[in-house]
């Protein structure tokens, strides 16, 4: 027996009536790229991957799994914790193609993993997972999950002597009188979860700096990058890099993940200290951005409100356009701005310098980009 069901997000899925079902799924973005994916699972690893989500979601509108569809319709919990009930609207649509889900009604959408950790629990995301490299290890199962990526690889360690920054039991002089002239206080140091390594047992590479770790949408580390806080003595032979980055790869990480809103607005600076001081920044980690970078991948997909690109006052503004140009043939065309920084350097010094009401003079010049006129 076979059967024919369409879905939204591809064109049809064909599947038999055994254990296996075979489909092949074209994602056309932007008239641009054509791009196909073949994605190959066992039935059984998806029945119970519904399993999870029942368990927290309820049964679904079609009332259990049937191994040919991979459609299914869900009662919102994002809506039912806005209203304070459930409305039985059936809005939130799950894709078992590719592991994603998005709600009619206030559309909140993302990856499956997203909705488990937050109405699931951390056990049942971790079983999410499990299943999931069970399907990628016998690669029989492709589907696009950034935060994917890094679930492999060997955990990244913070520096041996790294410790939370807390005001009233610091004793390091330096550290404080760093803080300091950054304006860094207590607040930001635990939304950040700010801290610092002391000179003793350290790798001296990483010692006395200042750690900002990065974590990704599930609370793992991802990255960090540490900054130096010792005074620099301008005579003195021994030169320390000012700041650091860790061993990973900052091309397959969105910096301080966890922290960023999709639905607010985005801005993007150069600094791993900048993105400390305005709302909903991401640091680049540098001046730039790639196609083929993590974070490029998460702005087009996720991002729904505008990004802002915010360089340091050392770029022109040919060196800014050509990134925002990248986003063209993306769905964020008509949503990117951009900051040509004139009176502060970068965020940093806005901050230092007027508090809020530098971050705040800054946003004000954002420039939309005009795809039109820019040819
Ligand atoms: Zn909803």
């Amino acid at each position: 027996m076979k059967t024919t069901v369409s879905s939204p997000l591809s064109t049809t899925t064909e599947t038999t009536a055994s254990n296996w079902w075979v489909s092949t799924y074209i994602a056309i973005s932007r008239g641009r790229n054509l791009t196909a994916f073949c994605i190959f699972g066992y039935v059984i690893e998806l029945e119970r991957i519904y399993g999870i989500l029942t368990s927290f979601l309820g049964e679904s509108k079609q009332g259990r799994y049937d191994s040919s569809t991979t459609q299914y319709q869900f009662n919102c919990p994002y809506c039912a914790e806005e209203k304070g009930y459930v409305d039985n609207k059936y809005n939130c649509e799950v894709s078992l193609e590719i592991m994603k889900f998005h709600c009619w009604s206030d559309n909140i959408a993302g990856s499956l993993s997203k909705i488990i950790k937050r109405y699931g629990g951390r056990s049942l995301l971790k079983e999410y997972f499990e299943l999931v490299n069970e399907l990628r290890s016998n690669k029989l199962y492709e589907f696009v999950e950034e935060s994917q990526k890094t679930v492999d690889k060997e955990p990244i360690k913070l520096p041996k002597t790294y410790k939370r920054i807390k005001y009233g039991t610091c004793r390091d002089k330096k550290l404080l009188r760093y803080l300091k002239k950054r304006n860094i206080d207590q607040w930001t140091i635990d939304k950040f979860k700010i801290g610092y390594t002391s000179w003793d047992g350290e790798d001296k590479s990483w010692a006395c700096r200042l750690i900002i770790p990065s974590y990704d949408e599930f609370g793992r580390l991802n990255y960090f990058v540490g900054r130096d806080f010792l005074p620099q003595k301008p005579d003195s032979d021994f030169k320390r890099i000012k700041y650091k980055n860790c061993d990973a790869d900052k091309k397959e990480i969105v910096f301080q993940e966890e922290l960023i809103d999709t639905d607010a607005d985005i801005i993007l600076v150069e600094g791993a200290l900048d993105c400390i001081y305005g709302p909903n920044t991401i640091s680049m980690l540098g001046k730039s951005l790639s196609q083929d970078s993590a974070l490029f991948k998460f702005l087009v997909e996720r991002a729904n409100a505008r990004v802002i690109l915010c360089l340091d006052n050392d770029t022109t503004e040919e060196e800014s356009l050509k990134i925002c140009r990248i986003f063209n043939p993306t769905r964020l065309a008509g949503r990117i701005w951009y900051i040509l920084m004139d009176e502060y350097k970068d965020f940093g010094e806005a901050f230092e310098k007027d508090g809020v009401k530098g971050i705040v003079k800054v946003l004000r010049t954002a420039k939309k980009y005009d795809i039109d006129s820019d040819i």
